[in-house]
């Protein structure tokens, strides 16, 4: 029976090359401000914070 690898081909193990990337987001007529910290070389989602922006 084969075991089921959840990453297969791609190194789990490195050193993430953080950076923190900005989108903007409306929901129910609010402008949200998204952050998301990301490793730039396998696109991993480290951190995500949502800011809601004051008018
Ligand atoms: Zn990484």
């Amino acid at each position: 029976m084969k075991e089921a690898q959840a990453s297969n081909g791609k190194e789990g193990q490195h050193q993430h090359d953080l950076t923190t990337v900005h989108f903007l987001e409306q929901k129910d007529g609010v402008p949200y401000e998204l952050e998301q910290v990301r490793c730039a070389d396998c696109q991993e989602i480290v951190d995500e914070a949502k800011h809601r922006l004051v008018a």
